[in-house]
């Protein structure tokens, strides 16, 4: 019986080491599948966390790349002495981005190192003892999985940094639109109320100000062009103050005279006229003009004419209303019904040549219309010139 007891206590004591390795074992187990899950886990959240700040790098970029350029508007001069409703809003949202970006900066800084989990990509570096002690490999586990939750909570940081500078961004683009917007229409209506003003005041601003309502241009919208709008509507302001001065005085009665009948025959090409002792270098004793024309934004032309025009005109001299007639005729060519006249075998596209025949047609057969210093054209440009009116 002894032996058998003997036996017995031995088959307890061999089940419980038996028992007691099992445990072992399978604890081991346990703690190598804890950390193989945690670095898988560490794995994806060093990626989230690297992709959250690729992120937040490419829109602190683009926005820093805005806040700078309204930056340079909110610093114009013609900012500062703009009191239109819009412009306080796009100040404001220009702080905001501001600060967004200064947050998102400080995230970027604080952000734990992406280096201090990623060192190893994330992969298990551990050097596998040669006995699995299962605590220690639970106390790695544990540390990985910390690691992992870190990354996660600066991923969402660097997400939501990013989320608030997207917004920011938007809304300071938006304030932009809403204020050129504002910078355009008080510019139309500028062109409205000074509608005496040069044409060529009004195209120059026109195409500020199509600028300025075109959102898809919005990267031209710097400090520099809101002043250059301003300059623009300066001088078209000016050019009605000189065109209101000049209506209203007496002496220049006889050019709002020229400028009337060169209106009436130019058929809806806008003149502009520039007035000058000399024109081409000729001055006293010559009648002298020049017409410097444009087939866009509906056609125009600046006529340039010098005193003798005047002067020759006030005295009753045919040859004064030939060279105005001639100008005019220069203006012509860009008229749909005309381009194909001009432009055709009889002249040839021939400036001169069809000014002083479109002349001629007005009656004007004379050396002022251009016979003097360019010859007379042949009887068929000039029934060929006739056929445009
Ligand atoms: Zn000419």
């Amino acid at each position: 019986m002894r032996a058998r007891r003997v036996v017995a206590v031995v088959a307890v004591a061999a089940a419980t080491v038996g028992i007691l390795a099992g445990g072992f074992f399978g604890w081991g187990v346990l703690a190598e599948q804890r950390a193989d899950a945690a670095y898988e886990v560490l794995d994806a959240r060093v990626e989230s966390l690297d992709d959250a700040r690729g992120a937040l790098e490419a829109r602190t970029r683009s926005a820093q790349g805005e806040a700078d350029r309204v930056r340079t508007v909110v610093a114009s001069g013609a900012f500062a002495a703009d009191t239109d409703p819009a412009a306080a809003p796009l100040r404001e949202a220009l702080v905001s981005l501001d600060l967004a970006l200064t947050a998102a900066g400080t995230h970027q800084a604080d952000e734990p190192a992406a280096d201090e989990p990623a060192e190893d990509g994330g992969a298990r570096a551990v050097e596998e003892p040669p006995v699995v002690i299962p605590w220690q490999v639970m106390d790695e586990a544990a540390e990985v999985e910390a690691q992992a939750y870190r990354a996660n909570v600066a991923a969402n940081e660097l997400l939501t940094a990013a989320e608030t500078t997207a917004g920011a961004e938007e809304a300071l683009g938006e304030a932009e639109v809403t204020y050129f917007a504002a910078v355009a229409a008080r510019g139309r209506a500028e062109i409205e109320t000074n509608a005496l003003a040069s044409r060529k005041s009004q195209v120059d601003l026109g195409y500020l100000l199509a600028q300025a309502e075109d959102p898809a241009q919005s990267a031209a919208w710097h400090g520099g062009f809101l002043d250059s709008v301003q300059a623009g509507v300066q001088t078209l302001r000016d050019s009605q103050g000189l065109e209101e001065a000049e209506l209203a005085d007496p002496a220049l009665e006889t050019r709002r005279e020229i400028e009337a009948y060169a209106r009436s025959l130019s058929a809806g090409v806008e003149l502009d006229f520039v007035w000058a002792p000399e024109v081409s270098g000729l001055g006293e004793g010559w009648l002298s003009g020049t017409a410097e024309t444009y087939s866009s934004d509906g056609g125009w032309s600046i006529i340039s004419l010098n005193y003798s025009v005047e002067q020759a005109w006030a005295e009753g001299d045919e040859n004064a209303r030939a060279i105005v007639a001639h100008e005019v005729g220069h203006t012509q060519f860009i008229r749909e019904s005309c381009e194909p006249l001009f432009t055709g075998p009889v002249f040839s596209s021939d400036h001169e040549m069809w000014a002083t025949a479109w002349s001629i047609g007005l009656g004007y057969d004379l050396p002022g219309s251009g016979i003097e210093a360019y010859g007379r054209p042949s009887d068929e440009q000039i029934a060929t010139a006739a056929g445009c009116r």
